[in-house]
């Protein structure tokens, strides 16, 4: 083992989760004698995504955020829905914001060291990458297992997605106000829905996504995109200054199962995509904060996993989008409709109590709900 390449915690990728994870290390003088790999292939120097959650108030990220809004909007087939909100504003994050301001903070600590390297393999305390061989106490791997790949007993649905950021001649959009989820251009009975986030007058990022099983075509992103900002925001003349695209696994598969005593997946190889929704940029959040607190007093961080009610209930949506995909529309319409969105996110957010969840359930459509749970208790 060459001279430095040995560490005490090693994290694996410097992507979302791997540089939430490293900051924390960072803030906690707890880890200050640690010393502390990050293994990264890609610089990241491109901004690659943009992410959006929502958060009650103000939160640690307010400083690197493009836009925030406190009004949304839903637009079934059948009605548009003005979003109650109460005390979440809706929060978007360019991710080389979050990368640069991440990267400067990592380099003003010494003992952690960001290694440029691909990883090849891990086996027991040993990390063969492409250039060097590591050897580390604890390895926090945030790479997708294979395993994923091959496994055909969990519930998946993907969630590809397509965004131009559009800038127009004219002023088109409300800045104060943005578009959760539009499902009125529909493609082929398929859960598709567009959604759009207005930054300034002239600005917006204009999306296109769908929850299928199966990927499909990138041309129909392309169409679809072109129609909504035609038909829908009535907009003509216009400039694409930047694309988006990406593919979110959302998952009933336990990505868990592969940790071990000194060995844990974290970010979406850990299974931290909410499997419903495909949101987690605060779930990274909560995770790296509960990591951190096992690694300090209960030293058994492998345990760290979801709430199994919440599991199941992510399970349930998952298996009629899976089985039903041509009842999502009616399903998000019926759940945006009969609820208000900040009983929902917190709900997503799996604060709420067991009453609150199966008020949100009954009110969205029991029935096929009902049958759901009773296609998965079967199987
Ligand atoms: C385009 C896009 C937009 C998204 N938008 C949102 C959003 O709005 N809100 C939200 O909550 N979630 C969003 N997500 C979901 C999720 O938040 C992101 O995917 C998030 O980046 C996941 O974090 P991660 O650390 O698991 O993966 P990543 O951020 O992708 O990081 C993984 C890192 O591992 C590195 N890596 C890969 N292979 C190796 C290897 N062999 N050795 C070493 N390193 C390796 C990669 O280079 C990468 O830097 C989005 C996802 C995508 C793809």
């Amino acid at each position: 083992m060459k001279e430095g390449h040995t560490f005490d915690y090693t994290i694996i990728g410097g992507g979302l989760a791997g540089m939430q994870l490293a900051l924390a290390f960072c803030n906690d003088s707890f880890f200050s004698e640690k010393r502390i790999a990050i293994i990264e292939p890609s610089s990241k120097t491109i901004n690659d995504k943009t992410w959006c959650f929502w958060e009650k108030g103000s939160g640690k990220w307010d400083n690197l955020l493009l836009h925030q809004w406190e009004t949304g909007l839903f637009y079934g087939a059948q009605k548009s829905i003005s979003m109650d909100f109460g005390d979440y504003s809706y929060k978007m994050l360019p991710a080389l914001n979050f990368y640069n301001f991440a990267k400067a903070e990592i380099s003003k600590n010494s003992h952690i060291k960001w290694i440029e390297d691909r990883v090849v393999k891990v086996t027991g305390d040993e990390i063969i990458g492409e250039n060097n061989v590591y050897k580390s106490s604890w390895i926090f791997d945030s790479r997708v297992p294979e395993k994923f790949q091959e496994d055909s007993k969990s519930v998946t649905v993907l969630q590809p997605f397509k965004g131009w950021v559009i800038e127009t001649e004219k002023d088109e959009f409300d800045p104060e106000s943005f578009t959760f989820m539009d499902y009125r251009l529909g493609h082929e009975d398929k859960t598709c829905f567009t959604y759009v986030l207005p930054i300034s007058k002239r600005k917006a990022l204009v999306e296109f996504t769908f929850f299928i099983p199966e990927l499909i075509e990138d041309r129909v992103y392309d169409e679809k995109l072109k129609q909504f900002i035609s038909e829908k925001l009535n907009i003509e003349s216009y400039s694409i200054l930047e694309v988006e695209q990406g593919v979110i696994p959302m998952s009933s598969y336990p990505f868990w199962n592969e940790n071990n005593k000194n060995y844990l997946k974290i970010g979406t190889g850990g299974g931290w995509v909410k499997a419903s929704t495909g949101y987690s940029f605060k779930n990274v959040e909560r995770k790296v904060a509960e990591l951190i607190n096992s690694l300090k007093f209960t030293k058994t961080p492998q345990k760290a996993a979801w709430q199994k009610r919440f599991r199941f209930y992510d399970e349930v949506l998952l298996n009629i989008l899976y089985q039903k995909n041509k009842k999502g529309p009616e399903v998000f319409e019926r759940m945006y409709s009969k609820n208000k969105a900040h009983e929902i996110f917190k709900f997503l957010d799996e604060e709420t109590t067991f009453t609150e969840e199966l008020k949100i359930m009954w009110n969205t459509d029991r029935l096929l709900f009902m049958k759901s749970v009773f296609g998965l208790l079967k199987k």
